[in-house]
């Protein structure tokens, strides 16, 4: 049975509930993982110490660190202490020559998004393509894949003037911003297909009378951060979008799924490749 080692620094929710997610996935297909847990203090030279000794260790195949890491640990130098062999999230320096390169091994979004856009049919080939967002970890991996698919691909970011001349062109929309319902009606035109990435909470105010029964006078950082109130929403406005574009993906429910099973199709090839 393989076996995913998961590097936890802190107890972040959103890494919480990402891993356990991992977890739930890898008991179905019967692939073992041991969470590693550390505290969020943990000196950057521990933290090394433990990625080596899985690496070492024989009976790992795959290691993620669970990202974000907190700000004392330099990102670049713990993702690049991990075997490149066991680099299941494809993110060390030598990876991403390989997928740079075209080779199979991608970031576990990328994947996932291609294996969904290949499910539905959907041929990347010629196609114009706008990808929204251009982080390391996820727009750029992103980008990088449809390029490799043959696709013409525009990257905007955080200081595209106008996201909308950008985005309304494009036969394929793909949002990772992490900005919640920033790609509205106006960006958008009939007969696209949306690719939402983005996984934001927000505060919920249809939650809101719900969960107010039996409170009483509360502050508004008690509110915001009831979770009761609070619900998941991608960088999509999928209400005012869903109407118009010819598919989009929802959020919870559509990239996130693919993602998990995008990291375990890495290690399932890291393993067969041995
Ligand atoms: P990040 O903050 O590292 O990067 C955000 C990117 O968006 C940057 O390149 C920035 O330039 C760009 N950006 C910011 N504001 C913009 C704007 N107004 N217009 C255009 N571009 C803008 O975030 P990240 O780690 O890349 O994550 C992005 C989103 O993807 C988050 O919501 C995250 O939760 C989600 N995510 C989802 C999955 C999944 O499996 N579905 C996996 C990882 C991350």
């Amino acid at each position: 049975m393989p076996t995913l080692a998961i590097i936890q620094v802190g107890e972040r929710p959103d890494s919480n509930s990402y891993i356990r997610a991992k977890k739930n996935f890898a008991e179905k297909i019967e692939v073992k993982v041991r969470h590693i847990q550390v505290p969020e203090n943990i000196p950057q030279a521990d933290l090394i110490q433990i990625i080596e000794e899985c690496n070492a260790d024989s009976n790992i195949q795959g290691i993620i660190v669970q990202l974000p890491i907190p700000a004392h640990l330099d990102r670049d130098t713990v993702i690049n202490t991990i075997d490149p062999k066991k680099d299941v999230d494809a993110l060390t320096v030598d990876s991403i020559q390989k997928w740079s390169e075209g080779e199979d091994i991608l970031s576990a979004t990328a994947r996932g998004v291609r294996e969904l856009l290949n499910y539905y049919k959907i041929d990347l080939h010629d196609k114009k393509v706008t990808v929204v967002g251009r982080s390391e970890l996820v727009g750029k991996p992103i980008a990088t894949m449809c390029k490799n698919e043959g696709a013409v691909v525009t990257v905007c970011h955080s200081k595209t003037v106008d996201l909308g001349a950008e985005t309304k062109p494009a036969d394929i929309i793909i949002c990772a911003v992490g900005k919640p319902e920033l790609i509205r009606a106006e960006y958008v035109r009939e007969g696209q297909i949306i690719v939402d990435v983005g996984i934001n909470e927000i505060f919920d105010e249809s939650l809101e009378n719900e969960s107010k029964n039996g409170l009483k006078a509360e502050s508004n950082k008690e509110i915001a951060n009831d979770p009761m109130r609070r619900k998941l929403v991608g960088d999509v406005d999928f209400e005012s979008v869903k109407n118009i574009v010819a598919a989009i993906t929802p959020v919870p429910g559509g990239v996130g799924q693919m993602t998990v099973l995008a990291l375990f199709e890495n290690l399932a090839d890291i393993c067969s490749s041995k």
